[in-house]
């Protein structure tokens, strides 16, 4: 018995030995073999902003900026709006700003008053009536303004330091990415379209800037981390948040 009593002390004592050595493996964080890249802890902050939305290629970038934690400004045209309506909705879920591109998307510098006004309303009712908060960002189509659309408009008009100058077919994949990548700066606003090359190329965009040491954030969010309060002034709304 007393043998016994022994052996069983001393297969008590393995067992915890055992137990002991085996506990901190437990807690060592999985394999980290499907898991992506590891990029750096952000310092700078740039706000991607999509013009010419809500479409398909407007939603196609949602799931890869989500796939990036990375959040954006859209700037939509009224037009389009109420047939896009599941993707503003969508858009403005997942944390991304909508902000407002007139409602046709005309010049506004060639219209009245009462057109340019009704062009900002219709969109900032249809923008409400599905995500329940109006845009507080504009960008004027072509950048076309002038002290008439400033008079009016009684919004911030959205900049743009960096393009990827994708407004047509001409400027390939390769060109869109390195001129945001390679342009892009701390406090930056950058301008890119809802298009299908854009859409195409925006998750080596997004792996870049993040491994440059970037967070996107919406247009809002920027100034309100750079402490930069948005006017609607001609002197500053053509310029970047730390153009002072
Ligand atoms: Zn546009």
């Amino acid at each position: 018995m007393k043998t016994t009593a022994i052996l069983l002390c001393i297969l008590l004592l393995c067992g915890l030995l055992l137990g002991c050595g085996a506990a901190p493996e437990q807690t060592e964080p999985a394999p980290t073999t499907t898991q992506g890249p590891t990029y750096p802890v952000p310092d700078k902050l740039i706000a991607l902003t999509f013009d010419d939305g809500p479409n398909a290629h407007m939603n196609t970038m949602l799931y890869v900026l989500e796939e990036y934690e990375a959040k954006a400004t859209f700037f939509v045209i009224g037009k389009y709006v109420s047939n896009n309506s599941d993707i503003v909705s969508r858009a403005f879920e997942g944390g991304h700003e909508i902000g407002s591109h007139s409602y046709s998307h005309e010049d506004m510098t060639q219209k009245t008053d009462d057109e340019i006004l009704e062009e900002i309303q219709k969109t900032q009712d249809l923008v409400t009536n599905i995500t329940g908060t109006a845009p507080v960002w504009y960008r004027a189509p072509f950048f076309a303004t002038n002290a008439q659309c400033y008079a009016l408009i009684d919004m911030p008009f959205a900049a743009a330091g960096v393009t990827a100058n994708d407004g047509s077919n001409d400027n390939i994949a390769a060109d869109r990415h390195y001129k945001i990548v390679n342009n892009a700066y701390d406090g930056a606003i950058a301008i890119l379209h809802c298009n299908d090359i854009t859409a195409e190329v925006l998750p080596q965009i997004l792996h870049d800037l993040k491994m440059n040491g970037y967070e996107c954030v919406t247009i809002s969010e920027l100034f309100a981390r750079k402490g930069v309060t948005p006017d609607t002034t001609i002197e500053f709304s053509y310029k970047d948040t730390n153009v002072q």
